[in-house]
């Protein structure tokens, strides 16, 4: 049975059990990837049944370095977590809900950790938002029947897709693996169910008396750094500058957007030197903004009030938020994606290179293609790569160094500050033509086309890859090819490490191959 499964089985055989939880002292919820007052289902829950039972709210973190470890965090997205948890608490602060954080060593201590501290605060109600990946649902689904033993209730929801997995269907009866039907459920469902698009009310103010009860919890300590992730000063400074926190400002990133650039959006994303897209996977990956507040936000500056009326731009953004929902639906259901598995069993058997020096080389930026190098460079320095350029490197290194895709999505979620498990995954599938509805193995990117046509004036490549400013914008592209060679050498730029149609070509063979059963 699938994680999602065996949760929802613990979920029926211990409903009665839960039922039978007494009020108790306080309500609690735990924080994970929704850090966030507003629009949060779990917090909004737990807010409610704390009013009705007239207790008040608890709220906790678990700082785990395991999962740090094990989800492959970078530090950069560690840091972004621990500074919104400032902001976090200061924010619940101002309702007299306290925000205890703790860090737990070993991961596996977790749900026992989580029945003490419910016991030491008289707690008998814990809600918290579901996380789709296996650990995740492991975890819960012990926990849900730990505190069901003790006579404690826990409602784990859904929360982080507009949609919930295992929600649509396609006419088999079964989840899509194409996204472009799916996409068209997605819509039908949201249109006939418009209350997934309901914003969830911010908790109100706790009793006063909770101050005084609870008072050593608001005392509690957010720790700066996780142990073996820290940031150097240089680059405190410069991320922070980067990546400001927390929901006020994510909120702020969608209303400006949605504002000033959403009506050109399908125009300019596909361009990286331009600011076209919204900025905001930082904040859906930590969950300072609910994918529901994106949706419901850019759907209402549509007269017609649908997903799929109106402005270009809007349509299209809401349906690239629509791939983030549509990659999570495929984790819950083949998990087999977590696992270092490709989608398709087959495509198990390609035989990939691990030759190191190209992959220090694609890591570094230092291919001697413009366009590759010069994303590298951006996501070594930022923490980000646009999603055009996500697709050229990840194809780059998957069918022109024919290295093992999941090296590449391995340092991607190193790397990034939005590093996000499911749409990695899901992403890095695509473009090595592994995963579910991928770009079709014979269509390889052309890293000097794409070159010309997404950075046509070569302003991203003069940006990140300064050894090539001065060169003109058909040289940028190529320097070596069109005879600025000398020039690219002179400034310390290398040689191509490859041919692109001789590698491009190993790699249709290794997927005739693997076809032909040789
Ligand atoms: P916008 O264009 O403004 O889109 C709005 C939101 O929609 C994004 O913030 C994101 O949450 C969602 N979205 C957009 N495109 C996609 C997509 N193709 N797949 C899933 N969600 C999408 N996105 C991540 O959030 N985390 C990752 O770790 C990640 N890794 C990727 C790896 C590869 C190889 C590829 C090809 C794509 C990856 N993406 C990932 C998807 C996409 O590149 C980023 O979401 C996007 O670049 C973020 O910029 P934005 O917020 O300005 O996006």
């Amino acid at each position: 049975r699938r994680p999602m499964e065996n949760l929802v089985k613990a979920q029926g055989e211990t409903a009665e059990a839960m039922k039978k939880a007494t009020k108790g002292e306080a309500i609690a919820h735990w924080f994970k990837t929704d850090l966030r007052c507003t629009d949060n289902t779990s917090l909004a829950l737990a807010a409610q049944k704390a009013k009705e039972m007239d207790v008040p709210l608890v709220c906790f973190y678990l700082v785990s370095p395991q999962d740090f470890k094990a989800h492959l965090r970078s530090p950069v997205r560690i840091d972004f977590i621990l500074r919104t948890l400032q902001v976090l608490r200061d924010d619940l602060a101002k309702l007299d809900i306290p925000l205890y954080v703790e860090t737990v060593e070993e991961r596996a201590e977790i749900p026992g950790r989580v029945l003490e501290l419910l016991d030491s605060w008289g707690c008998n109600h814990l809600c918290a938002n579901l996380e789709y990946e296996v650990d995740e649902l492991r975890r819960e689904t012990k926990l849900l029947r730990l505190l069901a033993e003790k006579g404690k209730s826990f409602e784990a929801v859904h929360d982080t897709c507009v949609v919930p997995p295992g929600q649509l269907r396609s006419g088999t009866g079964n989840q899509y693996a194409v996204y472009t039907p799916w996409y068209r459920t997605w819509m039908a469902h949201i249109h006939s169910n418009l209350d997934l698009l309901e914003l969830h009310d911010s908790p109100p103010k706790n009793p006063a008396s909770a101050r005084k009860k609870f008072q050593k919890l608001f005392n509690c300590e957010i720790p700066a750094a996780a142990k073996g992730k820290e940031l150097s000063a240089e680059e405190k400074k410069r991320f922070h500058a980067l990546w400001p926190c927390g929901e006020h400002e994510a909120k702020a990133r969608l209303d400006k957007f949605c504002e000033e650039r959403i009506g050109e959006y399908s125009e300019k994303r596909n361009v990286p030197s331009d600011n076209g897209t919204s900025s905001l996977s930082v904040h859906l990956a930590s969950g300072t903004i609910s994918a529901r507040t994106c949706v419901r936000t850019a759907r209402d500056r549509n007269k017609s009030k649908k997903l799929d009326g109106g402005l270009d731009g809007i349509k299209v953004w809401i349906s690239e938020v629509a791939w983030r929902d549509f990659y999570r639906h495929v984790l819950v259901r083949w998990p087999h994606v977590c696992m270092n598995k490709p989608y398709k069993p087959d495509y198990a058997d390609i035989e990939w290179s691990y030759d190191t020096e190209h992959f220090k080389a694609w890591c570094e930026g230092k291919t001697g293609f413009p366009i590759v190098d010069a994303a590298m460079r951006q996501l070594n320095h930022t923490g980000y790569m646009h999603n055009r350029t996500r697709m050229v490197v990840a194809s780059f290194l998957a069918k022109d160094l024919l290295i093992d895709w999941r090296m590449g999505e391995k340092y991607f979620m190193e790397h990034l500050v939005d590093g996000d498990f499911a749409s990695n995954n899901g992403g890095w599938g695509f473009s090595a033509s592994v995963g579910v509805d991928p770009q079709p193995y014979f269509r390889i990117f052309n890293p000097l086309r794409q070159s010309e046509r997404f950075d046509a004036d070569g302003e991203y490549i003069r940006h990140w890859v300064p050894e090539l400013k001065d060169l003109d914008n058909k040289q940028i592209h190529d320097p070596y090819g069109r005879g600025a060679g000398d020039k690219a050498k002179k400034a310390g730029y290398p040689k191509p490490i490859v041919e692109h149609i001789s590698t491009a070509t190993a790699f249709m063979k290794a997927n005739n191959d693997l076809r032909l059963g040789d």
